[in-house]
């Protein structure tokens, strides 16, 4: 079973599930999607998807 946004319950992709680790805990087994961490560090949604771009540029195995 695919894992799921714990606040809005939509399914979450690899970075986004990647991004929950790197972003709120390492050992996260609950996740958010983009549009929900954003919320949860109160910032656009942007932001988000240009530290997931750049966790990716640094070569982080946690994204695909
Ligand atoms: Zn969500």
């Amino acid at each position: 079973m695919s894992p799921t946004c714990k606040c809005c319950g939509k399914p979450v992709t690899k970075d986004e599930t990647a991004a929950t680790k790197k972003l709120i805990n390492r050992g996260a087994t609950e996740y958010l999607c983009i549009p929900c961490l954003a919320r949860h560090f109160d910032v656009a949604e942007e932001a988000i998807r240009e530290r997931i771009a750049y966790f990716k540029a640094m070569g982080c195995t946690l994204f695909e």
